[in-house]
């Protein structure tokens, strides 16, 4: 496999397969659809003809089905199929029609709609998003689609997506209008680094946690401790290595460009990133990473965790998304330039950044809420719920002397003055890369490292592009009613910063110090998704995407439901699971283990070994204790579950919940580990972390 680019694409329906197959004039309008980024629904000429031209292709491919793939609102991707199969007069043909690729009717009334479709009216299509090429996986022909309600109401992802990357577009060609750039597009970029686990398969299997809720419920800590410098970056072993030479050659083979694979922090913790490209291509892209790390794994013996916390007391795993924003001729607009005007650019979209983030903390905290990421942010191995933005010292240094006015050491003559004078060119600043903040500038992008690892990254990129369209908007609004454009933007940019620099933190994020601080300086800290959930609905909140035409006051209430009743859906099924492994597993190997210790006690006696069992008492009485109290706990959660009206408001059963069915089971939880750590290892039911972690073949 020493061609990479001999294989790349391969399976993918892509611009030079267009290029090639299509009829020029057919292949023009294409990709002008492409470029717009709107899904394809009455260009019916169009569609016909690329229709039966993908269809040759992926039967060349080996397709002998189609099937229109797209993310509802479960975070991962849907999709039917369908076989080319048709019959004439002449019998079997193989057939698939423009309208066949255009629009699909899946079978919608499965999927949550948040209360979107009324019952008499269950149907949801899906139609075809042309910006994301269509590809060949498993002899099926995947189209990427947008799905959404008779009435156009989106029920996905990627609609939202897709509007807000052209709502943002808009708004940065209107600010760099202003800059005399004559540009027609922006494009708004994402690099989503994925961290997972693999874990043995035949080991995974014997834990109903893992295989019900994807983390551990149970499980004492290993007692080998976390070495970084151990795993971290480390020789990567050979069964592990195959699995990612397969990864990577499955990916290439879809056009994904995965670059990146390392170890990370915890052991069987690792990474992979891809190269960055659309936000829209980034979220599909995603999805494949996660399904393909999934099925490869197990064809390798191995399950791959993508849950963000799945051992307690391990680091958990998280998605960094790295976001930037670059123009149609690939000027990335998070990058100083050569000029004075290139650096006032520079600046006022940095501090666009700021305002957006600052104003809408909330936002972005609701983007990456889930029960699974609550367990990860604010573990001190991953970024707080309190959001801020890490600069760097340099590029903060000059931010405090606009603030201040104050002279800027590195220019002769002292003040900078904003789109006249020169900046020194702002290094990438390697020394201090803050790995503890939530969202870092670093050098030409800002890392949002709060994505939790099993969630789609649409939804933050939804709120990213949104807010950062929604001030440039304010700023266009501004700059273009200016007299004088130079004084205009720097008092803009000054006036700004003095509003928003609360945001800006260069320190240990990890620290409780940093809490206490964000609390003074008015930050919000949003600790759970019940936290989070309602300020989505918030007035400015729900004027914002309906003022950009990104979601509607319906779409975003169903969207704020969908995602409490998958909360309380996520918690209750945990709970339940936990209760199946007490009942099942837990109490009869501690009544087993109670058992056989009375019973050499009894034996003991009767072979005259008199009177001395102090191990065997004080263990049977630690375990007696411990079993009664595991027993009594486990009884109050069942009785917990029992009390719960799934009629009951939303809000309210997921705040239960988090307060009060979440710390039962961390109650039930550290009297099992307790227990496991007590119990005869043979009649322990489950792998232990030790053998979850550190097994090696
Ligand atoms: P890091 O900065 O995390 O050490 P890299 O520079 O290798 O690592 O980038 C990590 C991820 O960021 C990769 O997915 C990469 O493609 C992506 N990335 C790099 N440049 C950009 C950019 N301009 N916009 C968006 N993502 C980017
Ligand atoms: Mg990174």
């Amino acid at each position: 496999m020493s061609d990479i680019t001999a294989i790349f694409g391969d399976m993918v329906f892509g611009d030079a397969v267009m290029k090639a197959r299509l009829p020029r004039d057919i292949y023009h309008q294409l990709r002008a659809i492409i470029k717009k980024g709107a899904p394809l629904e009455h260009e019916t000429l169009v569609a016909s003809v690329v229709a039966s031209v993908m269809k040759d292709w992926a039967v060349e491919k080996g397709a002998t089905h189609f099937t229109h793939w797209f993310q509802p609102m479960t975070g991962i991707t849907a999709e039917k199929h369908d076989s080319f199969l048709s019959r004439d007069e002449s019998g079997a043909i193989i057939e698939f029609s423009g309208s066949a690729l255009m629009k699909g009717e899946p079978d919608a009334s499965s999927f949550p709609s948040g209360g979107l479709r009324a019952t008499f009216e269950a149907r949801g299509y899906t139609a075809w998003d042309p910006s994301s090429y269509a590809f060949v996986k498993d002899n099926t022909l995947y189209i990427p689609t947008v799905f959404y309600a008779y009435n156009g109401e989106a029920l996905d992802q990627k609609t939202p997506l897709l509007r807000s990357m052209e709502v943002l577009s808009n708004q940065c060609v209107r600010v760099l209008r202003l800059f005399g750039d004559e540009v027609e597009q922006v494009i708004s970029n994402v690099g989503a680094e994925q961290e997972y686990f693999l874990i043995d398969k035949s080991l995974y299997d014997q834990r109903p946690d893992l295989r019900a809720c994807g983390r551990t419920l149970l499980g004492a800590p290993p007692a080998r401790k976390q070495e970084n410098d151990y795993h971290y970056f480390g020789a990567i072993r050979p069964r592990i290595k195959d699995f990612m030479q397969e990864l990577d050659i499955e990916l290439w083979k879809l056009g994904v460009y995965a670059k990146t694979e390392h170890n990370e922090t915890a052991p069987g913790q690792h990474e992979l990133a891809p190269i960055y490209t659309s936000s829209n291509v980034a979220a599909d892209h995603n999805q494949l990473i996660m399904e393909l790390m999934k099925t490869i794994g197990e064809r390798h013996g191995m399950a791959c965790l993508l849950h963000e916390k799945p051992f307690m007391g391990v680091n958990g795993s998280g998605k960094h998304n790295n976001w930037s924003l670059s123009t149609d001729a690939g000027v990335n607009l998070f990058e100083p330039g050569d000029s004075p005007q290139l650096n006032a650019r520079f600046l006022l979209f940095i501090t666009a950044v700021l305002k957006s983030v600052d104003e809408y903390q909330d936002l972005l905290r609701y983007s990456v809420s889930s029960p699974g990421n609550d367990l990860r942010l604010g573990g001190h191995e991953a970024p707080p719920a309190i959001i801020s933005v890490c600069l760097g010292n340099e590029l903060s240094h000059i931010f405090e002397c606009i603030i201040n006015e104050a002279p800027y050491e590195q220019r002769e003559g002292g003040f900078l003055n904003i789109g006249v004078d020169m900046l020194p060119r702002i290094p990438r600043d390697t020394s201090d890369r803050n790995r503890t903040s939530p969202m870092a500038f670093t050098g030409n992008k800002f890392e949002f490292r709060m994505v939790g690892s099993s969630s789609s990254v649409a939804s933050p990129n939804i709120v990213l592009n949104a807010i950062m369209a929604d001030t440039l908007r304010i700023f266009a609004d501004k700059l273009e009613q200016a007299k004088n454009f130079n004084n205009s933007l720097s008092d803009l940019i000054r006036d700004t910063l003095r509003k928003h620099k609360r945001i800006i933190f260069n320190g240990n994020s990890y620290t409780d110090a940093w809490e206490g601080e964000a609390e003074e300086l008015g930050l919000l800290n949003l600790r759970s998704t019940p936290d989070a959930l309602p300020h989505y609905l918030q007035a400015r909140n729900i004027a914002l995407f309906t003022r950009l035409g990104i979601l509607s006051a319906a779409e975003m209430h169903s969207r704020y439901e969908i995602l409490l009743q998958s909360y309380c859906e996520t918690i209750g099924s945990e709970a339940a699971t936990l209760l199946s492994m007490l009942q099942r597993d837990i109490y009869p190997a501690c009544a087993s283990y109670m058992r056989s210790l009375a019973e050499g006690m009894v034996a003991k006696r009767a072979c005259g070994v008199i009177p001395s069992s102090v191990m065997e008492e004080g263990l049977l009485f630690r375990l007696s204790l411990l079993s009664d109290a595991l027993y009594q706990h486990g009884d109050a959660l069942a009785a917990m579950l029992d009390s719960i009206d799934s009629g009951n408001d939303l809000l309210q059963n997921a705040r239960f919940y988090c307060d009060e069915v979440l710390p039962v089971m961390n109650n039930v939880r550290e009297i099992a580990d307790e227990l496991e750590g007590i119990v005869d290892r043979r009649l322990w039911p489950y792998p232990t972390y030790d053998d979850l972690l550190y097994y090696r073949v």
